[in-house]
């Protein structure tokens, strides 16, 4: 059983980031205001999560780390839509598989908090403790049992900017939710929260780029795109500011990337990429997220309508704000 999931933790946990990516939105999932992330030497020594929704019943803090064992599937249609973050139901199971794992939760409805630990997926601890509403999800010792994996492991600096990417993209596209960052101890970024995306852009990318958006509004028969493009005066030297949001949720995906630096072709110096915020909704239907657990890759069908519309729209946007 621990073999099957270390196996799993191999498509779902590449390396600390994604740890984070799965526990953030496990918070999202379980409703959450609040998000406070704090991170020790790269993910490599620490990765803590705590939220404030509504928690675990004590009865089944177990049972979350079984495999498939997800509270979010109630029919088959839930697994084709992408509505509800987590779906797979392994992310807690792999994790524990490969580091040592502390969970505290109290649920909404429970005046007490249960603690459980496990390590290498076997359950060292579960005791009752006193603790608000909500979850605390400590990672330690990561790939303690697979010294391949934690080989790979790069640097602090590297690790934690995969994670802090991670961290800026959600908390970009769920601006009515507060994250707070911390890296050894040191606070990286903090949101307010207050449902307003630029406000959001402000506290995560920064006055500079906050104060030369450019808001896009758009719909169409197949998609609807809102957010914001950046002016071309501000660009990057690669594709670290182009995110995306399909339906609520950060993804990548080189097709929608491609469109809008066709449409931004000619207005910036060759070689640099814009500074976009763009928030897509397309029918579930026409979108398949699973191509790549971790990576949140997307694949369109009807990829050329999709091209074709964020193409015109990015452009006559940029057009209808040309000063
Ligand atoms: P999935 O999210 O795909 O269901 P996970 O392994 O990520 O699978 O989580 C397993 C289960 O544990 C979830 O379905 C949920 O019931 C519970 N859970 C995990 N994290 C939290 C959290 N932060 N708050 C409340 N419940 C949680
Ligand atoms: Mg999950």
């Amino acid at each position: 059983q621990n073999v099957a999931n270390q196996i799993s933790a191999g498509e779902v946990i590449e390396r600390p980031a994604s740890i984070v990516k799965e526990l953030i939105e496990n918070s999202i999932d379980a409703g959450a205001k609040n998000i406070e992330i704090k991170i020790e030497d790269g993910g490599r020594d620490l990765i803590k999560v705590k939220d404030d929704g509504h928690g675990i019943l004590a009865d089944d803090i177990e049972s979350a780390f079984n495999r498939y064992a997800t509270s979010k599937i109630e029919n088959i249609d839930d697994l084709y839509s992408l509505y509800s973050l987590g779906f797979r139901g392994e992310a807690l199971a792999s994790i524990a598989s490969v580091a040592e794992i502390e969970m505290i939760s109290r649920h909404q409805d429970s005046d007490q908090a249960v603690k459980i630990k496990l390590k290498g997926g076997e359950i060292l601890d579960k005791k009752p403790v006193g603790s608000t509403i909500g979850t605390e999800i400590i990672v330690r010792d990561l790939f303690f049992n697979t010294p391949a994996r934690y080989k790979y492991l790069k640097t602090t600096t590297t690790e934690f900017s995969h994670i802090s990417k991670i961290v800026s993209a959600e908390a970009t596209a769920n601006s009515d939710l507060s994250f707070k960052l911390y890296h050894n101890g040191r606070q990286i970024l903090s949101t307010p929260g207050n449902g307003k995306l630029k406000d959001t852009i402000y506290a995560v990318y920064g006055s500079e780029i906050a104060e030369n958006l450019i808001p896009i509004d758009i719909e169409d028969r197949y998609i609807k795109l809102s957010g914001y493009l950046c002016r071309p005066e501000l660009s990057r030297s690669s594709r670290s500011h182009e995110l995306f949001f399909v339906n609520g949720r950060p993804i990548f995906n080189n097709l929608t990337a491609k469109a809008v630096e066709t449409a931004y072709n000619k207005l910036i110096d060759p070689g640099r990429r814009p500074i976009v915020f763009l928030f897509i909704k397309v029918n579930p239907i026409l979108v398949d997220v699973n191509v790549h657990p971790a990576k949140r890759e997307v694949k369109f069908s009807r990829s050329q309508i999709i091209f074709d519309v964020i193409k015109k729209a990015v452009r006559n946007t940029l057009r209808e704000n040309d000063p």
